[in-house]
């Protein structure tokens, strides 16, 4: 819809301007009146700067992610970029203390790569794209408070994730273990699970993780699994579909674990089931080629460890392949048997491929009744079906199985619990379970620990040594975390990247050798360094106080900032770096330092940037330049057009097409504003109804847009209301140039178009303040505020039925149809019985009765 009204709007841009255009002298040229603006702005950094705490003005943090010093920003990162710099221009002139702060995710494999490519230093190439990319956004006129700017890549940032670590390692958060990881061989590293995606690398689109044993840190974010799940109940500044996935990734499920003993040994069976009440029917029960008691019996049955062996290959390849579970499903019998410790019953065991040592517990119990997945796999091995959950509504059990429902559903062939609703006996047998010793209730997550282990060189090194004396007491392994007065651990800067063979640092020996803080005996350094997402988790508290020497932040500043008012970023952080930034700054805020639960009160993720119908991508060839976009028709047509072609939700099609004509417009507005500046002397006659009409266009405008930047943002639909309103300006020129309109309504009118366009095009509207004659930055002037009287519809029009079919439609004055029906008054319904067509009608015919509905509508019934 906006766009046909829109493209109308555009058109008419391109049409010859008339004779004004040549009167005017000076054309809109933005690629003089953008850098000129650009060095003025530069030279005073107290522009965008937030005020101190008791400027006694509402504070409010307006926030972009921070991109990665790639060198180049992208489409993606101007329509970010521009939607965060509107809404930040916008609450100043609503007067509030804008934080509006910018920084650089800087550690990262790019800069490695970069590295090997070029042979120029991670440091060297990393800080040289810095430069050139904070030069695009000061070039755009981006908003900034360059003052708070955060670089994550130099010590003064990452000395605080040392001192966090530190930290966490004291709580019990951070630790070691020895686990199953995702390595990219790609990457050469280890990758968290949220790193891999459909099997493959989160940046390595066709490269397929493996599975590899390594020693790793962790940080403990599973102890706040339940508070981050019950956030989101009341996180509504967010989008719910933010929510769903995190839900979805932390995938809580209540259940029970329940031992089951190994017949004829000492070894027993924990098994994980959401579905105790069906234990009564479990006809196996099924081990992960990994779990100790498969190996254990592997251990004396050469046949059944080489079975295992080809299991473990074949998860491999699934997992690699990236679809576990399209595993073909297959096991084999153990000859052995547990006992089910709720009736004492021999069931077998089996080992099977689809069954993973890291989900769980490794084993479950095989109940094919109530099923799926076990009742395809008893059919293929010839296992018995013992149905042990009936329907209420039917009495015989004929029901199909498997039958997997637990509402309204009771327990058959289960001993006392016989009779009772599932819901019932799972809590019952979960506490019989556990008074008796051999099990409990529990409650599972698919969201594991974080594994922040790299093997990198590019990234923060870990602050711990291992102590060749070792320290029972400290670490059996020897570990000894570094006092904070030895921070930072330094990042060496000659180091050779190879991408090969482990961490680069451990091929530095200067770096790797150093003395225990303990004992003065020789130690190591750890070697790996931390996953970049750690850089990202607080990087936002910093910017309150960017320049803190001797600690993170101070708590009284980011208790005055946080929460983060309105955060905007990609929707594909949905998992990553938005679970663990709430999480970090819940070990924050039980480590003293903030106040704040949640990082953002409100969260807003645009759409993509698109181009024929594809993202942007190298590979494709359809990435377009903001560079060349800015070069052929300036940073304000550009900005304004990536917050114009569509709703900020919603995917955005490149068009430079649009660019163009976005262009067009604000050189009309520049030719109009010009061309009208010059207005003295009185008004000549005069024209009331057309400087009525203008003056409701300006102030329905003003109001639109306001109620835009407060709700959905939908900026295209702000922008198309200022292009009708800069229309009506157009048309009502003749008049303004004869002084027909008074020069009291023509000054107000240019200088709130002005005002109106400052967030989207802050050059022009900057230039054009200025020439009206307006002082200081046209940002920190007043928003415009909506006059409801000049805003108000003049007329009405009004439909009349005549039993219920259309007459006529007819005008009446707005302040008369109000009047109207704010009383008995029947003069409304007397002046649509005089009209013509209303009479005609009606002739020869009986009013019966005449309504006027809610002042929209007059019926009028007759016989
Ligand atoms: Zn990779
Ligand atoms: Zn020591």
């Amino acid at each position: 819809m906006a766009n046909s009204e829109t493209n109308e709007n555009i058109d008419k841009s391109v049409t010859p301007s008339g004779p004004s255009a040549e009167l005017n002298q000076q054309r809109y040229n933005p690629a003089e009146l953008e850098p000129k603006w650009q060095a003025r702005w530069d030279a005073d950094p107290s522009l965008y700067a937030a005020e101190g705490h008791d400027c006694r003005k509402p504070k409010f943090y307006c926030l972009e992610m921070l991109p990665y010093p790639s060198g180049q920003l992208h489409m993606g990162h101007v329509r970010n970029y521009a939607i965060g710099d509107a809404l930040a221009r916008f609450m100043w002139m609503r007067g509030s203390n804008v934080l509006h702060p910018m920084g650089w995710d800087a550690f990262g494999l790019p800069a490695e790569n970069a590295a090997l490519k070029n042979n120029t230093p991670p440091a060297q190439w990393t800080l040289a794209n810095i430069v050139a990319m904070r030069r695009q956004m000061r070039r755009m006129g981006l908003s900034y408070d360059w003052a708070t700017e955060v670089t994550t890549c130099l010590p003064e940032y990452y000395r605080w994730n040392q001192w966090f670590f530190l930290k966490m390692f004291a709580a019990g958060l951070a630790y070691r273990k020895k686990s199953k990881v995702n390595w990219c061989p790609q990457c050469q590293t280890v990758l968290a699970n949220e790193q891999v995606v459909d099997g493959r690398c989160w940046r390595h689109e066709d490269t397929l993780v493996e599975q590899r044993d390594l020693t790793q840190w962790f940080l403990r974010i599973t102890k706040y699994a339940d508070e981050l799940l019950n956030g989101l109940d009341t996180m509504d500044g967010w989008p719910e579909k933010v929510r769903t996935m995190q839900r979805n990734w932390i995938g809580r499920s209540e259940g029970a674990l329940v031992d089951f003993k190994v017949s004829e040994s000492s070894e027993k069976i924990s098994v994980f089931t959401t579905r105790v009440d069906t234990i009564f029917g479990a006809t196996s029960v099924q081990l992960a080629p990994e779990h100790a008691v498969a190996k254990s019996f592997a251990a004396g049955n050469p046949v059944l460890a080489a079975q295992i062996e080809e299991m473990l290959a074949q998860q491999k390849a699934a997992r690699e392949a990236g679809d576990l579970g399209a595993i073909e499903k297959h096991g084999v019998d153990t000859g052995k048997f547990a006992i089910n410790p709720f009736n004492g019953e021999l069931v077998p065991i089996w080992v099977a491929n689809y069954i993973l040592a890291d989900y769980g517990t490794g084993a479950i119990m095989s109940v094919p009744a109530h099923d799926e997945r076990d009742f395809e796999f008893a059919n293929k091995y010839g296992l018995p079906v013992r149905r042990v959950i009936v329907p209420n509504k039917v009495i015989d059990d004929s029901q199909a199985l498997p039958f997997v429902v637990e509402d309204d559903a009771t327990l058959a062939n289960s001993g006392q619990w016989t009779g009772q609703s599932c819901a019932e006996a799972q809590q019952k047998m979960a506490a019989f379970a556990k008074a008796n010793g051999f099990g409990t209730a529990t409650v599972t997550y698919r969201l594991k620990d974080w594994g922040v282990s790299r093997q990198r060189y590019w990234g923060t090194p870990i602050p711990m040594v291992y102590c060749a004396n070792g320290h029972a007491g400290i670490d059996p392994g020897g570990v000894v975390p570094l006092p904070e007065s030895a921070l930072p651990v330094l990042l060496p800067a000659q180091v050779e990247i190879t991408q090969q063979g482990g961490s680069p640092l451990g091929r530095v020996a200067e770096f790797v050798n150093t003395a225990c803080p303990v004992c003065g005996g020789p130690a190591r350094r750890e070697t790996d360094t931390m996953d970049t997402f750690v850089d990202s988790s607080w990087y936002f508290y910093r910017y309150t106080d960017a320049k803190n020497a001797s600690a993170p932040f101070d708590s009284a500043k980011a208790n005055y900032w946080f929460p983060i008012d309105q955060y905007i970023g990609g929707v594909e952080h949905a998992i990553l770096h938005l679970i663990y930034s709430r999480f970090w700054t819940k070990v924050m805020r039980d480590l003293g330092m903030v106040q704040n639960d949640e990082p953002a009160a409100r969260l807003f993720t645009q759409g993509m940037v698109i181009k024929d119908g594809a993202k942007m991508s190298k590979s494709k060839g359809n990435v377009v330049s903001p560079d060349l976009m800015i070069e052929r028709y300036g940073a304000d047509a550009t900005r304004m057009y990536a917050l114009f072609a569509a709703p900020p939700d919603r995917d955005l099609e490149w068009q430079e097409d649009g660019v163009a004509g976005i262009s067009r417009f604000l050189a009309r507005v520049h030719r109009l504003t010009m061309d009208n500046l010059n207005y003295s002397g009185d008004t000549v006659g005069s024209a009331p109804a057309a400087e009525a009409r203008l003056l409701r266009t300006l102030h329905q405008t003003i109001g639109k847009v306001t109620e835009d930047f407060s709700g959905r943002w939908h900026f295209n639909t702000s922008i198309a209301a200022i292009m009708i309103l800069v229309n009506e300006i157009d048309d009502a020129e003749p008049l303004i140039l004869t002084k027909r309109i008074s020069k009291e309504a023509v000054e107000e009118v240019f200088r709130d178009v002005t005002l109106l366009l400052s967030p989207f095009a802050p050059f022009l509207a900057q230039e054009l303040w200025s020439k009206l004659g307006g002082e200081g930055a046209v940002f920190r002037q007043p928003w415009p505020a909506v006059n409801s009287e000049l805003a108000k519809e003049t007329e009405v029009e009004i439909p009349v039925q005549v039993n219920g079919k259309l007459a006529n439609v007819l005008r009446f004055s707005a302040g008369f149809v109000a009047d109207v029906l704010n009383s008995e008054d029947k003069r409304l319904i007397e002046l649509v019985l005089l009209d013509e067509k209303v009479k005609s009608r009606i002739a020869g015919k009986t009013v019966v009765r005449a309504v006027v509905v809610k002042g929209k509508l007059v019926n009028i019934v007759v016989r």
